[in-house]
């Protein structure tokens, strides 16, 4: 068929046999790699299918206030488990000094010489040691499949939330913002999940332990050493913690600057050649890159300051202790043995500490993920279903605007006072200059965005009083940029309605006039398309966007018609494909090319926001008004030019 030609395409992506020189790129499983593929669908698990229920309106738990706490608890008995198995790591980590000091008194000093007692007590403390192990590895796999649970909730609860939001959400938020939401807020917070929360409660029920331990051992000891260490690590911690933070973010800041230095280089390498900017460029990289090494340096004098100030602080301790703690065993007032476990436990007592500050930026970062993640779950879609929506019947088609008003941006109206009544069936082709306000009508109707004033009726129903779902339903869209998902012809054609037999299909394929084209496919329709279609060409991503718009057979079609000039041959099957899929229905045709608006039943000019002319092609022309002069432009460049945005301000 005259069609193939059309695929010119950028060939196959595989060598995948003859079929594929028509052009569609090839997108299965090449014949070499079979029986790997085999081998590993072998190995598959079985992915029942899920039950998802999606309602426009959040149920009871989506409309909770996103917690950590609450989003942990909904895995109770993983919360106790992992629970006990911190308390349970914290208090056999601490039961080593207390044997120590029980071997020495009963078993080493003179007159207590016993190796039973010596003997029980080492094998005491090897069990507990290896209980305390295995604790904590039983600890780390609960709260790591805790976190992989809890996330994979969250990722669903915020994506589910993505397709809840209106159009005008998707346009202000950059996709990066949201991107990062989804990826290193919610790793941050998986991260505190899976370590910080657990390690903040280890180490701090130790530095609890080990206070309790310290103060029922030896009063007068346990004070000094806890009044005279104590606050000495806490002032320093208090410093460290706020010089490594103003650290962390001065690189944060810096790194960035050297990456968008980077990027702009990368990416203008053509100018910069061209107007031999190099040495200016490696001036500039050099400064960018100096000023994120001296925050790499600073970062380091931080922690090189830190941690050798936390152990004098130790030595200073253990130093304290040996004087007055001998002086005590010399009075009799302390137990070698408890001098010993003075002395160990003293050390450990650093270590949750260090931990803890080191940790806290960890905390932070989790804490601010989390409020950023609730910022997002909390906004409210602007188009929002009213909690009195009715299902919308099955319509005729009439579409009617009433005096509506509209503006993306507040007191700045886009359209203004439109008054238009569209019948049953009839095909209104909307033309004028760009920015008028085409789409943004075919938005209205398709209730992406609601008017500021005025009503949009379909059958006579405001379409605000009824669900989104049965809405949409019932009107089909076809944009300007045609969108293909990663996936096959056949997933691509059933999107909009999925029981869709293979007869049907066929018919779909052979009124846009693709079908010999895909039946020559090595799969057929069920020919996987790569990286959003981009290796078709814009016309044939148009017509199999308006075969999938056939299948779905709505009652209203609004077609934002494809500005890239096609080739005559393409526009022909196009117009085709147009006639039969306009069969019976109403039509909204944002029409960029004349040809398509002289095909309409009638046409609406709008201009500066407003309706300037509306009537059949016949009667515009014959008017003499602002549709006849581009008209008449467009018979002058040959009949081929698109609508001259210039044609109606003269
Ligand atoms: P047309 O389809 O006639 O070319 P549009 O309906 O797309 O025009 O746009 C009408 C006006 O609204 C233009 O001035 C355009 O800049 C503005 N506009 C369109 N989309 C947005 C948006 N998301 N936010 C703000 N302004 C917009």
């Amino acid at each position: 068929m005259a069609w193939g030609g059309g695929f010119g395409g950028s060939g196959p992506m595989f060598g995948g046999g003859s079929s594929t020189s028509s052009g569609l790129p090839f997108g299965g499983i090449p014949s070499e790699l079979m029986d790997e593929a085999t081998k590993l669908l072998a190995q598959e698990p079985d992915h029942p299918a899920s039950n998802i229920h999606f309602t426009q309106r959040p149920n009871e738990r989506e409309r909770h206030r996103l917690t950590l706490p609450r989003l942990i608890s909904a895995y109770p008995k993983w919360v106790v488990g992992g629970s006990s198995l911190v308390i349970l790591t914290s208090l056999t980590l601490q039961a080593g000094p207390k044997l120590t000091e029980y071997a020495i008194n009963n078993g080493m000093v003179s007159g207590h010489r016993s190796l039973r007692v010596i003997a029980v007590c080492a094998l005491l403390y090897l069990a507990l040691a290896l209980m305390s192990v295995v604790a904590q590895r039983a600890q780390v796999v609960v709260t790591g499949k805790l976190a992989a649970r809890v996330m994979h909730d969250l990722r669903i609860r915020v994506f589910t939330h993505f397709q809840r939001l209106s159009l005008d959400f998707f346009t202000e938020e950059k996709s990066g913002v949201l991107m990062s939401r989804m990826t290193s807020d919610i790793e941050n917070l998986q991260q505190l999940v899976q370590d910080g929360i657990s390690q903040f409660a280890i180490q701090g029920l130790t530095m609890i332990v080990i206070t309790i331990i310290l103060f029922s051992t030896n009063v007068v000891l346990a004070a000094w050493t806890v009044l005279l260490v104590v606050p000495l690590l806490f002032v320093l911690s208090i410093w460290f913690h706020g010089a490594s933070e103003r650290g962390y973010l001065l690189s944060r800041d810096r790194i960035a600057n050297v990456l968008a230095d980077l990027s702009e280089s990368l990416y203008g390498i053509r100018v910069v050649t061209a107007n031999n900017r190099q040495r200016r460029n490696i001036t500039n990289h050099r400064h960018v890159v100096g000023a994120y090494r001296d925050a790499n340096l600073y970062t380091g004098r931080v922690s090189a300051i830190y941690g050798p100030s936390t152990v004098m602080i130790g030595i200073l301790g253990q130093g304290l202790l040996l004087g007055i703690g001998g002086q005590m065993v010399l009075r009799h007032q302390l137990s070698i043995g408890a001098l010993v476990a003075f002395f160990l436990y003293l050390n450990r007592f650093f270590q949750p500490i260090q931990l803890l500050v080191q940790q806290y930026n960890s905390l932070q970062q989790g804490r601010s993920s989390i409020i950023r993640l609730r910022e997002l779950l909390e906004t409210s879609p602007s188009v929002h279903e009213d909690r009195e929506a009715t299902d919308l019947a099955t319509i005729q088609g009439r579409i009617t605007f009433e005096h509506v008003d509209f503006g993306y941006l507040e007191g700045q109206l886009v359209l203004a006072d439109i008054n238009l009544e569209i019948a049953p069936g009839e095909s209104v082709a909307f033309v004028g200059p760009t920015g008028a306000g085409k789409s943004t009508m075919a938005k209205l109707a398709n209730r992406f965005y609601d008017p500021v004033a005025g009503r949009v009726l379909l059958d006579g129903v405001d379409i605000k009083n009824v669900t989104l779902h049965s809405l949409r339903s019932q009107l089909g869209v076809v944009p300007q940029e045609a969108f293909l998902f990663a996936g096959s012809i056949r997933t691509n054609l059933t999107f909009g309605r999925t029981s869709i037999t293979d007869a049907e299909i066929e018919e779909a394929l052979d009124v846009v006039g693709l079908r010999e084209l895909v039946t020559r496919l090595p799969q057929g329709v069920d020919t996987v398309i790569h990286e959003r279609g981009q290796t078709l060409s814009a016309g044939e991503r148009q017509l199999l966007a308006l075969a999938r718009a056939f299948l779905a057979r709505p009652r209203v079609l609004i077609l934002d018609e494809a500005t890239s000039s096609l080739d005559l041959h393409s526009e022909t099957v196009i117009e085709h494909a147009l006639d039969r899929l306009l069969e019976g229905r109403s039509a909204i045709l944002i029409a960029h090319r004349l040809t398509t608006a002289q095909r309409a039943d009638r046409i609406v000019v709008i201009d500066h926001g407003g309706i300037v002319e509306v009537g059949s092609p016949r009667e515009l022309i014959e008017r003499g008004g602002a549709y006849s002069k581009m008209y008449d432009a467009w018979l002058a460049s040959g009949g081929r030019d698109a609508t001259r945005p210039d044609a109606l301000s003269n």
